[in-house]
């Protein structure tokens, strides 16, 4: 120690004991006689007395106002001086002496041990045993006791004197003890009534969460923000703990009033069961420990191990794990929290008692009770139960979140339709379900054993992860990878959603998922019938968690259903626009679509061609081959239709052996070309029948738009027109409507 430090020690000590050590002085002045009521009630003033009276006085008004504008030292300047700790208990001191003193002067000035004043003591000594801590209650009583023996020596020791003396004595004692005891009762009152307002109040916190959840839920998850599931599970965790923190801390501090503590930490064992963390903490003191995960229990350690309460007079350095200096010398209580109702850990038989859940711990200076002991019990089971309340709002809270995301699933997939939009919902579903980084969906036709890739759709984050080119349209035979093998078992695989279980490739050996740390490829189950699969995957691990894994593989068999309909849609809408014998497009839809493109034409302000087939003598076909010769000799003549004009065209069925081709963005001439293509290419058709091979020849009529008409109507007519005109020119003929017109114009001249 330095000169310095010795000195502000001194400085220290002589500032916080000055107080009480005059209050001693002024007692022991009085014990000594330096007040003689007599001398001052005397006719003749004897000054020096009268001033020793002034002085304890003023000693004793000046202690009482020091003692009410007293502010103890703070924590962290207690724990660096003794001096300073005991600052409270000096100003204690320093007031109960003076009061003593004070008193004591009264009564030696109003007659001594015959004094009426003594009241005046019995009161202070009362008052102090009630309200001032230990040291002051015991320096009042001591303080009282040795001046009345100093004023019983200073009166003789008489029998009379000796009597009055010891009635004082027993009086003052006794409400020493009576006050003690008081104290005590009013103490157990105060915590019994504290404990059972800890109770309620727990309840009404329950209760009030509750009311606000169900008001939260009766508003219907419509009225809310849709929220990922990632940040609807962050929320009600932040939601959880602070519920569990604000029952808790309330708790602490509660326990900690009611035992005069230091310090009430709660230390949660964690989840893996293998570190202590010190879960919340009410505490005085500065030097608690930040961080939360703790190196060792410390002397709590015992407490886990042998999960039986603790008691401590004085800790040793260290054992005391939440102070960072590890604080000695303290009393300490601890409690182990035990779950005995663990539902996630069966034990019917109580062979472990309970489920270890933590400890509960108070420090304090004075030592604790078994009755402390009892207290630290019943708050540690009011400690279990808040985090239990808890982890059933939550369980209760995720599991309607669940059912609100699953019921949208559904339900954006029951309004899909076709095929397409039912693979862009799968996704949409999926993403309400879980946060995946990109999807791919591929289709399996089971009767060539093909699977084919159908849709996929990359989201946030998964830039980059998928090789889009080389996915899209793949096309591969069944394999050992990962989705053969889920359609093979109508399972989903992996089966703990993450890549590192499997070695197989999911599609075919070329591509691959980069990046992907959780993956998942789940069938789309129709009646037990796996018609593709549904890939996800995801850059973060354990994104698919069991819940999350059960609940895709029901919306992938959702998807799977709504991809039949879709199917079935596709197929009925086909049947419906096309003709089943020839496979062209139908008289119906020809109309619609001959419709749209000459609106279009008409906006765009480009040319239309219309051209009218009838093959030449097709009664003779039926009636000299057969009907069936007559069908298939329409399917050949379709085929020419299909191959011979362009994508953008439309070849359609009109009726009969009748055929349209509309033709898009030509000028007459050139549509004049191609009806002369698909005439030759007509007449080179050949059928083999059983009579011997049969070849079929076509009349063409065609009208043009705008210059032939400008409407559907006028420019069908027109076609039949000079279609007709080409029948009566010798057939296996190209007509435009105009050369029809003009040919019937110079026959009539
Ligand atoms: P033309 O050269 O004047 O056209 O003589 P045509 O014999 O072809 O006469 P028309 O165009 O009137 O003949 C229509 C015939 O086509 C009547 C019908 O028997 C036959 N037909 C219509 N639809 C079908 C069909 O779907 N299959 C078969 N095999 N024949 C059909
Ligand atoms: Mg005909
Ligand atoms: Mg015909």
């Amino acid at each position: 120690m330095t000169f310095r430090a010795i000195r502000r020690a001194l400085r220290r000590a002589a500032k916080v004991s000055l107080g009480a050590g005059a209050g001693a002085i002024a007692c022991a002045a009085v014990a000594v006689g330096g007040v003689d009521g007599a001398s001052i009630a005397a006719p003749t003033v004897h000054m020096p007395s009268a001033m020793a009276v002034a002085a304890v006085a003023a000693l004793a008004l000046i202690a009482v106002i020091r003692r009410a504008q007293y502010a103890p030292p703070t924590a962290r300047a207690q724990r660096v001086s003794m001096w300073l700790a005991a600052a409270t208990d000096l100003a204690d001191l320093e007031l109960a002496l003076a009061l003593v003193a004070g008193a004591h002067t009264v009564i030696a000035v109003t007659g001594g041990l015959g004094s009426p004043a003594y009241p005046l003591l019995y009161g202070l000594v009362a008052f102090s045993a009630t309200v001032l801590a230990r040291p002051g209650a015991i320096g009042t009583l001591g303080a009282a006791l040795v001046l009345e023996a100093a004023l019983l020596v200073r009166a003789g020791v008489t029998e009379p004197h000796a009597f009055a003396a010891g009635l004082h004595l027993v009086v003052i004692a006794g409400a020493a003890a009576a006050h003690a005891l008081l104290l005590r009762g009013l103490t157990a009152r105060y915590r019994h009534r504290r404990a059972k307002r800890l109770e309620e109040e727990l309840a009404a916190l329950a209760t009030s969460a509750r009311d606000y959840r169900l008001i939260a839920s009766a508003l219907g998850p419509a009225s809310r923000a849709p929220r990922p599931r990632d940040e609807e599970e962050r929320l009600l965790a932040i939601g959880g703990v602070g519920m569990i923190g604000d029952g808790i801390s309330w708790v602490l501090g509660t326990v900690k009033r009611s035992l005069g503590a230091r310090t009430v930490a709660l230390l949660w064992i964690d989840d893996d069961g293998e570190g202590v963390k010190l879960k919340e903490i009410a505490s005085d003191a500065d030097d608690i420990t930040e961080t939360a995960r703790l190196s060792s229990a410390g002397v709590l350690g015992a407490v886990l191990r042998d999960r039986a309460p603790l008691l401590v007079g004085a800790t040793k350095p260290g054992q005391l794990p939440y102070y960072d200096g590890g604080r000695a010398g303290v009393a300490l209580v601890a409690v182990p929290i035990i779950d005995l109702a663990d539902p996630a850990q069966p034990d019917p038989l109580h062979i472990r008692g309970g489920h270890l859940r933590g400890v509960l711990a108070a420090d304090r200076d004075a030592p604790f009770t078994e009755a402390d002991r009892d207290l630290l019990t019943e708050a540690s089971a009011q400690v279990l139960r808040a985090v239990q309340a808890e982890q059933v709002f939550r369980a209760v809270e995720r599991a309607k979140y669940e059912h609100e995301r699953f019921y949208q699933a559904a339900a954006l997939l029951g309004r899909a339709l076709t095929v397409e939009r039912v693979l862009e919902t799968a996704f949409d579903a999926a993403a309400a379900i879980v946060d995946y980084d990109a999807g791919v969906i591929a289709l399996y036709d089971k009767a060539k054993s093909r699977h084919k890739v159908a849709a996929l759709r990359v989201r946030e984050g998964g830039a980059g992860m998928l090789d889009e080119k080389a996915l899209l349209d793949l096309e591969f035979k069944d394999n050992a990878g990962l989705a053969s093998m889920v359609v093979k078992n109508r399972h989903y695989l992996p089966a703990g959603g993450e890549p590192r279980e499997v070695t197989a490739a999911i599609y075919t050996r070329k591509i691959a998922f980069d990046d992907a740390r959780s993956l998942l490829v789940l069938p789309l189950l129709v009646a037990d019938e796996a018609i593709g699969t549904l890939t996800l995957v995801a850059r973060t691990e354990k994104r698919f968690g069991k819940d999350v894994r059960e609940m895709l593989a029901v919306i992938a068999n959702q998807v799977g259903v709504s991809l039949q309909n879709g199917l079935l849609y596709r197929k009925m809408e086909t049947m419906a626009t096309t003709d089943g014998l020839t496979g062209l497009t139908n008289h119906r839809s020809f109309q619609e679509r001959f419709e749209d493109m000459i609106q279009r034409a008409t906006r765009h302000n480009h040319k239309v061609a219309l051209l009218l087939c009838d093959i030449d003598f097709f009664k003779k076909v039926n009636d000299g081959y057969g009907h069936p010769v007559g069908d298939e000799v329409l399917r050949r003549v379709a085929r020419v239709l299909q191959e011979v004009p362009r994508k953008i065209d439309i070849p359609a069925r009109y009726g009969g052996e009748e055929f349209v081709v509309v033709l898009d963005n030509v000028d007459l001439a050139q549509a004049h070309a191609v009806a002369e293509r698909i005439r030759i290419e007509i007449s080179k058709v050949v059928v083999d029948t059983e009579k011997g091979p049969l070849s079929v020849t076509e009349s063409i009529g065609i009208a043009a738009f705008p210059e032939d008409g400008r409407d559907r109507a006028t420019l069908i007519e027109r076609a039949d027109l000079a279609l007709y005109h080409a029948k009566h020119t010798g057939r296996n003929r190209v007509v435009t409507w105009q050369e029809s017109v003009a040919a019937k114009a110079k026959k009539a001249s």
